[in-house]
């Protein structure tokens, strides 16, 4: 049998849910059941949308559900999930994945693996990368009959297929949390997660009032500006537009790099991203090892080249409709 935990926002479904749930229909061990918490009406509407993915829709109805408290959420499911002998679970790798899955370790003194990229032979092997995306490993894990996994969201989809049989199981939990309230960013500010083009600047933009040549471009293009670590330390972007280790890993179809001179750290974050285009002035910088195309030059220069050809572009195209 596999679990697989339906994360989602008051009916908004994490995006990792879908990448788990194609792990889940690759392994190819029989039973998939979805694991959907929420208020009757949410888990059954959640439960309805997902049911051609699994075999079994299990919706744990409840309204203390509605919430990401892992305490509350991690009481139901254990109830769900010890009635089977032997499972592999499967959570996006989000901050609530992350909490249920060693709690759900620990409970059923299960090995758990995060943030994996890839689970193989029946559940056995999983594939994860280290040091920030320098290196990649393929783990073992020691023969047990239960297994636990959060997996990366990658942006695949799972296969649809005939419709699973629904379980209903109303309950109460309990938890000594109080969940205060959600609080959602400001209206202005744009979820780079989403962006289908990034202009991203790093040190070399030089200073807070240059950033609105990197709007520009990002304007010209329908694309977003986000940054590295250094510029979101110097206070010149919010800490929402950092992209790298410890900021956002994107997924852009382009991505381009000004002035930054491409650590690991930020790599890390752009890994994803479709086609990357650099601009350095040093020849050497190591974003260069991770851009499709490379531009040695000074950003001040090169970005009024890049939105001439831009706008000639447009005009082009406007002049042959
Ligand atoms: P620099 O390394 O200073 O590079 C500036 C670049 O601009 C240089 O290559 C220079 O040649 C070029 N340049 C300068 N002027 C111009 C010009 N006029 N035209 C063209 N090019 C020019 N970093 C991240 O980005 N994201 C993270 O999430 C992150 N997490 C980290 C986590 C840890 C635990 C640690 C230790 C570090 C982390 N870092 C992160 C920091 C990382 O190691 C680098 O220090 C950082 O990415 C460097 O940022 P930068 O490229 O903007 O600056």
């Amino acid at each position: 049998m596999i679990f697989v935990f339906v994360q989602h926002r008051r009916g908004e479904i994490e995006e990792g849910v879908f990448n788990a749930l194609s792990q889940a229909q690759k392994l190819d061990l029989g039973k998939i059941a979805l694991i959907i918490p929420g208020s009757a009406e949410e888990a059954e509407e959640i439960g309805e949308e997902l049911s051609s993915f699994a075999h079994e829709i299990i919706l744990l109805e409840s309204p203390e559900l509605q919430e990401p408290d892992s305490e509350k959420l991690f009481s139901a499911i254990q109830k769900v999930i010890s009635e089977e002998e032997s499972w592999i679970f499967l959570l996006p790798h989000t901050a609530l994945g992350m909490e249920l899955a060693p709690l759900i370790a620990a409970r059923f003194e299960a090995p758990v693996v995060s943030d994996v990229l890839e689970i193989e032979e029946e559940g056995r092997v999983a594939l994860r990368q280290f040091y920030g995306g320098k290196t990649c490993a393929r783990l073992l894990l020691p023969p047990a009959r239960r297994r636990i996994f959060t997996v990366r969201q990658e942006g695949r989809k799972p296969q649809g297929k005939a419709a699973g049989r629904k379980v209903r199981i109303a309950l109460r939990v309990e938890g000594r949390r109080r969940f205060l309230g959600f609080e959602r960013p400001a209206e202005d500010e744009v979820d780079i997660h989403e962006a289908e083009v990034i202009v991203g600047v790093g040190r070399g933009i030089g200073g807070r009032e240059n950033l609105k040549l990197a709007e520009e471009l990002a304007q010209a293009l329908g694309g977003v500006v986000a940054g590295s670590r250094p510029v979101v330390d110097a206070g010149w972007l919010p800490r929402t537009r950092q992209i790298g280790l410890s900021g956002k890993r994107v997924q852009p179809r382009l991505y381009i790099a000004l002035g930054i001179s491409g650590a690991f750290q930020h790599i890390a974050g752009i890994r994803g991203a479709g086609f990357i285009v650099a601009v350095n002035r040093d020849p050497e910088a190591p974003i260069f090892r991770a851009a499709d195309v490379g531009i040695v030059g000074d950003l001040f220069k090169v970005i009024p080249l890049l939105l001439e050809e831009i706008e000639r572009d447009k005009r082009a195209r406007e002049g042959g409709r």
